[in-house]
Formats: C-alpha cells, sequence, structure tokens
C-alpha cells in the first residue's frame, strides 16, 4: 500500500462544486483585488475566530511582518519566539529589522511555554510570539499574563492552528494580533498562498490595513512607507468554501489522530502530548523517535511517506549563521533530531491508518541507541 504524507485530493473530490462555483463568480464579477468576496471573507473569518477585525494579506509571512510593523518593531527590539518553529516566524523579525531570541518549548508538547517565554525575555523585549504547533494551542494564557506584567505584546502565530481552541477561546486572540497562513496544506488553506492577522483593536486593524495597502488609507496618498500585501479575490472566495468545512475537517483530523493515539504502541516511540483544556486541531502529527532516520526508511520502504519538523534548528540555518547571538540548545537539537511527522489528511481511510499503525508497531529499531 502507498500512504503519502499528504493529499488534498479527497476533500477537492468533495467540494468540487462548490468551489468551481466560487471561481465563476469571482471570474465573472470582473473583480479581482480586495473586492467583496475579501471583505465577505474577512468578515466572515474574524466572526469565525471571535474576534473583531481580520485583514487578508498574501501570506503568512507577511500576516507577521504586518503585524510586527504595526506595533513598530524595529531595530533594537528583541522578539521572543520558539526555538523549534518554522523558519517564517523567524524571518517576519528579521524583515522588520528587530533581533530574533530564541525560546526552549516545553519538551512534551513541544510548545512555548510561559517558563520558556520569561527565561528568554531581555530587557529589549517588545513582543513576543507564541506559536501553536502542530496544531496544538501554547500555553498562551499564561504567556499573555506574564507578557501583560511586563509590557511586552503579544503576536500568536497561528498559522498550524485555524479553529484551535485554548479554554474555548479561539487561538489568535489572546494577544494584541493573531496571525494565520492559508498556504494550501494548512487546516484553512487556499489554492494558492493566502495570509491573515485577526484583531479586536480598530486602531491595529487601521493601521494593518493601511501598511498592507501601500502605507495608503486614501488613495494615492501615502503616509507611511507600506508593502503591498493582499488577498485575492479568488482565493478569499475558495477560502469561504473551506472556512464553512473548517471545523468538520479538523473533526476528521482528529479521528485520525485518535486512532494513532489509541493503537500505536512502540516503546521506541514517543506519542504526541495533549494537554488537558486545549482543542488540537492535528496539522502535524508528530512523533519522536531517538532512531527517527531508521524509522522513516522503515516506513519508506513499506510505502508511507513521512516528513520532519524541523530537521535544523532556527539558530543552525545558514541564514541565521551569522547572528552571533543565537546558540542552539540541546533540547531544540534534540528535537530536530528525533522528530517525524506521520500521514494524517482528510479523507485517509481506516485501513490507510492501521497500514501506519502497524508499520510503526512492527518498527524494532535500526540496531542504534534504544533509549527513547
Ligand atoms: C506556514 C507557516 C508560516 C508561514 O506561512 P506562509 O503562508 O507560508 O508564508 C508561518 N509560521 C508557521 C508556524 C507556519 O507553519
Amino acid at each position: 500500500m502507498k500512504v503519502p504524507f499528504s493529499t488534498l485530493a479527497r476533500l477537492h473530490e468533495d467540494l468540487r462544486e462548490e468551489m468551481a462555483d466560487a471561481f465563476s463568480r469571482v471570474y465573472d464579477s470582473g473583480m479581482f483585488i480586495r473586492s467583496k468576496e475579501c471583505s465577505a471573507f474577512e468578515e466572515e473569518f474574524a466572526a469565525y475566530c471571535g474576534a473583531r477585525y481580520a485583514l487578508g494579506v498574501a501570506s503568512g509571512l507577511d500576516a507577521l511582518v504586518v503585524a510586527l510593523k504595526a506595533l513598530d518593531v524595529g531595530p533594537g527590539d528583541d522578539v521572543v519566539l520558539p526555538a523549534n518553529t518554522f523558519i517564517a516566524t523567524a524571518l517576519a523579525v528579521s524583515a522588520v529589522g528587530a533581533n530574533v531570541v530564541l525560546a526552549d518549548p516545553d519538551e512534551k508538547t513541544c510548545n512555548m511555554t510561559a517558563r520558556g517565554f520569561l527565561s528568554a525575555i531581555t530587557e529589549n523585549t517588545k513582543v513576543v510570539i507564541p506559536v501553536h504547533l502542530y496544531g496544538q494551542p501554547a500555553e498562551i494564557e499564561e504567556i499573555a499574563k506574564e507578557a501583560a506584567t511586563r509590557g511586552v505584546l503579544v503576536v500568536e502565530d497561528c498559522a498550524q492552528a485555524h479553529g484551535a481552541l485554548c479554554g474555548g477561546k479561539h487561538v489568535g486572540t489572546f494577544g494584541a494580533i493573531g496571525c494565520f497562513s492559508f498556504y494550501p496544506g494548512k487546516n484553512l488553506g487556499a489554492l494558492g498562498d493566502g495570509g491573515a492577522v485577526i484583531t479586536d483593536s480598530e486602531e491595529l486593524a487601521d493601521r494593518m490595513r493601511r501598511i498592507a495597502n501601500y502605507g495608503s488609507s486614501i488613495r494615492y496618498h501615502h503616509e507611511e512607507k507600506g508593502i503591498n500585501s493582499r488577498l485575492d479575490e479568488l482565493q478569499a472566495a475558495f477560502l469561504r468554501v473551506k472556512l464553512r468545512h473548517l471545523d468538520a475537517c479538523n473533526e476528521a483530523r482528529s479521528l485520525i489522530a485518535v486512532r494513532y493515539l489509541e493503537n500505536i504502541r512502540n516503546p521506541l516511540v514517543a506519542l504526541p502530548c495533549v494537554e488537558p483544556g486545549r482543542d488540537h486541531v492535528w496539522h502535524i502529527f508528530a512523533i519522536h523517535c531517538v532512531e527517527r532516520d531508521a524509522l522513516r526508511d522503515h516506513l519508506r520502504q513499506r510505502g508511507i511517506e513521512t516528513v520532519c519538523h524541523y530537521p535544523v534548528t532556527i539558530a543552525d540555518q545558514g541564514a541565521y549563521a551569522s547572528d552571533g547571538r543565537l546558540s542552539p540548545t540541546p533540547l531544540a537539537r534534540r528535537l530536530a533530531d528525533t522528530e517525524l511527522s506521520l500521514p494524517l489528511y482528510f479523507g485517509m481511510t481506516d485501513e490507510e491508518i492501521d497500514y501506519v499503525i502497524d508499520a510503526l508497531n512492527a518498527f524494532n529499531g535500526g540496531g542504534g541507541n534504544r533509549a527513547a
């Protein structure tokens, strides 16, 4: 049997007609940038998240950049983010000229904790960016509380956690601004690039709208040096369709995760840890195994495709090699060396899930170190 790491084919088959209608609507309207679909999506997405405002932008990276610019983050400011996130979180900080400061995550959840944040905080920390990694909310309530007492602003990176809840409240609504990516493979994905920021602050919403629109709120009048970052009409129309199915899709992901959690039994494999009170939306089902590469080969030989999220820590990336302030911690490196993401996608059949489970349970080591 062949099991891909991910495929959109089954979801897109189910949505074919609705998506085709969305395409025709935009095609016939003749309006392709920031028109009705875009504002309708912004309203619907804000309402879904329980935020007052949403603004569509061109990507998840841009969402972070626009958020940081709106908070006037720049040279001389430190921004704390997790040592084990996708590079975009760090690149957004670098893009505005601020300094990346890395915090070690919790070893079990792989997520940022209040303790990790506090041990990374500096005199110049202006913003903290908790990432709801793999789809599980980070320790966001505690981080937001600690940040507030220290005058640090919170920007949430929700690129992997559309629809995830913490204490019944949507991620993205705990800090000043929540940032989302609609890259096709995310839980809410467009048919191309896209992103959004959400906020409850009218002032920040207006500022972000201006920044993403060439620094202009009145046509051809540019109050600041903005950028061009727009969610286009077609993607907005597609996203409106997908948003209506997001909860059902997340529920389908959760059923697959539960089947994995209940049936994978291998002392060499550490399963993901779900914290009480947090609704994990399973963007990624991350396991850890000391003999990760041998396990990956074992699965590949059986036709099962896996991915590592992420094999190289931010501090170890070539892009940050010249940044003398960053140094990888043993924990960040250990997570990078042991992480393996299992196949998980809408429409995955029980046969496929059980095939992956059996293959994992049959792994008895690559002959190396067995301590897990
Ligand atoms: C995907 C992702 C981003 C960036 O999103 P793009 O739309 O690809 O720019 C940012 N942060 C995290 C954690 C992500 O997973």
